[in-house]
């Protein structure tokens, strides 16, 4: 029975006939009254986990949130898909919030926002006291926990709510959280036998590129070309590689745009708007962009350096494709990048400079080994994939070829750091082993050593590659200042022959075409498309919301597959409920006939 009703409240508001995983006994087990700890992916399908059962309950679901504007984005979307919802927040004029207040004690409210400070105001606790609260979903619940990455004070305080509320049911929402996590979780919140739902954190739409650096402008042109009129996020490491980056792309004639922490707050704001109602393309943007952006369509993120872990690694190319569309995540990373990060951990004590070494270092093993990025991002979290071959990485679609003879040269290369008596970097060992004739090598007399020359048939940059690789596989590590290069015990291995590396060939090959682009835009008329999102931008500037909440881009291209001329046939696409279809139905079936004719 709850089952049948969950379904007609998912088709008659979202427009979606089925489940995402987990999805369904995620809603279940909150609707049958028993509390949840939930964790899914991004783009996962979390929010609709407790939208769906808000709708069903009687009485009113508080949403915790810890940022307005992501309360913002969900509160205009349920509204635009005729749900009424409200979020209750500082920036409101106070007659707007009395009139909140009002409806939720009239028992009119379905879903109310709000932060955890101002939830846990006495004042407000008695309102909501008078008001019947029949569920709290707690939303980014990682951050009650002290272990998560994005500890709040403030959440903690949540653990007063069960004893206050001892009928609501209360569940927890996240996309990141560990084992540790999730009981901390479930325990900080005094959860009452908890349904633990933990589905997996790979991001199947995702296609993970990784290349070194060399000039990275032209590198980033020649992916960006490839999203023409599409929205992407460019991630630099510096603020002035941001600003750089912009003004460059600019003068190129691509509508991009810089977003970092030193900008004023307004000028800021107003790119970000820009980017949301797709006024321009690109952002360029450190690590400050995007947290608290849901902004859907993300059809690239790029990273023109290389992050500091593989936990903000995940997080920011996270940032694409959450409406579970294909998405491409281009990183460009550098021996350099790795320096910068390094040198950072010269202020840090010794017990966190440790920390931060072994993150970096499994980021940069994640750049360097050629083994799956999808594996190896899971296997970091914890998990197994489920295939061996994700098909949506560069490794495995066979755009990186290893050398034939990778333990022959990771010998040579090996030997020569040992000649070098492990006190020179990679870039001068790489020019011994290339034979270059620079005056600091002849001085040394390092052109008399055995392994001098011994890769002479490659480019230094080649080899300075491969010296990179066995750094970031574990064969060498670099110490000091000067990232001295030594041998580590499983590079003694290496050079007994009882280990054998993984190294790439220089060229990169056109490989396969990742399948999962391919299906999703499959019988899609793509010049329907496009009109199509011309009306969705024209809709977004006048209703004043971001455009991926008036349509979401898979709405979109099951509109120019399906090509509606009825609104019964309208309401088939997936992502357009009753609402949706009243209020454009009509401009858009005359769009698809216009475009027919
Ligand atoms: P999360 O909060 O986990 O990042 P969202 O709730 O934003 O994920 O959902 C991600 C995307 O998946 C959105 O575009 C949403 O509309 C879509 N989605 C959610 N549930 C379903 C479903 N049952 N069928 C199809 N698409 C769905």
């Amino acid at each position: 029975m709850a089952l049948k009703k969950i379904k007609k409240v998912l088709l008659q508001y979202w427009g979606y006939d089925g489940f995402l995983p987990l999805q369904q006994e995620a809603m279940e087990t909150v609707t049958a009254g028993r509390d949840a700890v939930v964790i899914l992916p991004t783009g996962g399908g979390k929010s609709l986990c407790f939208q769906v059962p808000a709708v069903l309950f009687p009485g009113v679901t508080v949403v915790v949130s810890p940022l307005i504007s992501l309360m913002k984005d969900q509160v205009d979307s349920l509204q635009e898909s005729g749900i009424y919802a409200e979020r209750l927040d500082s920036t409101l004029p106070f007659d707007q919030q009395k009139e909140i207040v009002s409806s939720l004690l009239r028992g009119e409210l379905k879903l109310l926002y709000i932060s955890p400070e101002r939830l846990l105001t006495a004042g407000f606790i008695d309102i909501l006291k008078k008001a019947h609260v029949s569920f709290f979903a707690i939303d980014e619940a990682h951050c009650v926990s002290m272990w998560g990455h994005d500890f709040r004070p403030e959440y903690r305080q949540l653990s007063k709510l069960r004893k206050l509320f001892p009928k609501a049911v209360f569940a927890a929402y996240t996309a990141t959280a560990t084992e540790h996590v999730q009981n901390d979780i479930a325990q900080q919140l005094h959860l009452k036998d908890p349904n633990m739902l933990v589905g997996s954190f790979d991001r199947p739409n995702l296609i993970y590129k990784v290349r070194p650096k060399r000039d990275i402008i032209k590198q980033v042109l020649k992916v960006i070309n490839q999203f023409h009129r599409q929205s992407g996020v460019i991630y630099c490491i510096r603020r002035k590689d941001v600003e750089s980056m912009a003004a460059e792309l600019r003068s190129l004639g691509y509508k991009a745009l810089p977003y970092h922490a030193g900008m004023d707050d307004n000028e800021r704001r107003k790119n970000q708007d820009k980017f949301i109602r797709e006024k321009v393309d690109i952002i360029v943007a450190t690590v400050a962009f995007g947290m608290g952006i849901d902004k859907s369509n993300v059809r690239y993120v790029i990273h023109a350096g290389m992050p500091k872990s593989l936990e903000h690694y995940q997080q920011e190319s996270g940032r694409a494709g959450r409406d579970r569309l294909e998405a491409e995540c281009w990183l460009f990373y550098s021996p350099g990048d790795y320096g910068t990060w390094k040198s950072f951990t010269r202020d840090m004590n010794e017990a966190s400079a440790k920390i931060a070494m072994e993150k970096l270092s499994a980021m940069y093993n994640f750049c360097t080994s050629g083994t799956c990025r999808h594996k190896t991002i899971l296997n970091y979290f914890g998990q197994e994939p489920e295939k061996d071959n994700c098909q949506c990485c560069d490794v495995c679609l066979g755009q990186l070829e290893t050398i034939s003879d990778p333990l022959v040269t990771g010998q040579k290369i090996l030997s020569c750091v040992a000649r070098l008596e492990q006190r020179y970097g990679g870039s001068y060992t790489a020019a011994v082993l290339t034979g270059s004739r620079e005056s600091r090598i002849l001085e040394c007399g390092h052109d008399n050593l055995s392994t001098y020359g011994l890769l002479n048939d490659f480019p230094k940059n080649v080899v300075q590659d491969w010296i990179e690789q066995l750094c970031g596989q574990g064969y060498l590590t670099k110490a000091g200042e000067y990232n001295v290069l030594h041998i580590t015990p499983k590079g003694l291995e290496l050079l007994r022959g009882n280990e054998t590396p993984r190294l790439l060939k220089p060229a990169i090959k056109a490989g396969s075409k990742s399948r999962i682009a391919e299906d999703s835009w499959k019988n899609v008329d793509k010049a329907l498309f496009e009109k199509l999102k011309d009306y969705r931008t024209e809709k977004a500037t006048e209703r004043g919301l971001p455009a991926y909440i008036i349509f979401g881009d898979s709405a979109l291209r099951d509109m120019a597959r399906l090509k509606p001329t009825s609104n019964e046939a309208l309401l088939e696409v997936k992502g357009i409920g009753e609402k949706k279809s009243k209020q454009y139905g009509k401009e858009i079936l005359n769009i698809i006939s216009g475009h027919k004719q």
